[in-house]
């Protein structure tokens, strides 16, 4: 099997999905431009629409956006300084891939949320909707609060033949090839997550150099 790997590459040790064999230091720039699934300027005019969507539908009032950290920091800094109403932002930390994992293990609330939504106007935003196992999770913990409206916002959404965990969500960005994507905030093992584009990361027998 490893007969033929150039030296420096390691692999994931648990089964995976996706077979990964990377360089034991990752190169800066894991995509080439056949492996980017969504563009930095899709996402800029997608993100602004998306924005004015939400505007529409949740209106004038104050909104309190629930952000799941850190997989949509950087999805969550475009959206909230394109919505036109006040607004409180709220974070919680959630984890459910870990370390070189590009499968989901089980899902960990290691930050959860500490500001009273009671009678408030949520929306709960997060980078990419998998099994919705993960906005499930989060929309108990909101409703828990006995907010006056909860939706919820995804950048990504995986395109699955098995049905979600959870409910959909109301806004969708784009919906995606079901392959282990990087960049505009997505990580694989801490990196990547700088990366202006959406992309998909190499599989080994894609030929990684
Ligand atoms: P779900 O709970 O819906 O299965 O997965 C959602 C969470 O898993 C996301 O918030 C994200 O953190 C992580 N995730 C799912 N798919 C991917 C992916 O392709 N790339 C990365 N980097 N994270 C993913
Ligand atoms: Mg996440």
């Amino acid at each position: 099997m490893a007969g033929g790997r150039p030296p420096g590459f390691v692999e994931t040790p648990q089964p995976c999905r996706y077979h990964i064999a990377m360089r034991s230091t990752p190169p800066r720039e894991p995509a080439d431009p056949s492996t980017v699934i969504v563009s930095r300027g899709q996402i800029s005019r997608r993100v602004a629409e998306l924005a004015q969507e939400i505007a529409s539908d949740c209106g004038p009032q104050e909104l309190t956006v629930v952000a799941i950290l850190d997989g949509a920091l950087i999805f969550l800094a475009d959206l909230v300084r394109r919505l036109p109403m006040p607004l409180v932002l709220v974070t919680v930390g959630v984890r459910s891939y870990r370390g070189r994992a590009v499968t989901a293990g089980p899902l960990e609330v290691h930050r959860g949320i500490h500001t009273d939504l009671a009678g408030r106007r949520v929306l709960i935003v997060d980078d990419i909707y998998d099994t919705g196992a993960t906005l499930a999770a989060v929309m108990e913990r909101v409703a828990r609060h006995g907010p006056n409206s909860c939706r919820t916002c995804v950048l990504l959404r995986k395109r699955r033949d098995d049905e979600p965990a959870g409910p959909r969500p109301d806004f969708v960005g784009f919906d995606i090839p079901d392959v282990f994507v990087v960049g505009y905030g997505l990580d694989y093992d801490g990196r990547y997550r700088n990366l202006p584009d959406v992309v998909a990361l190499k599989r080994s027998e894609e030929g990684t150099s």
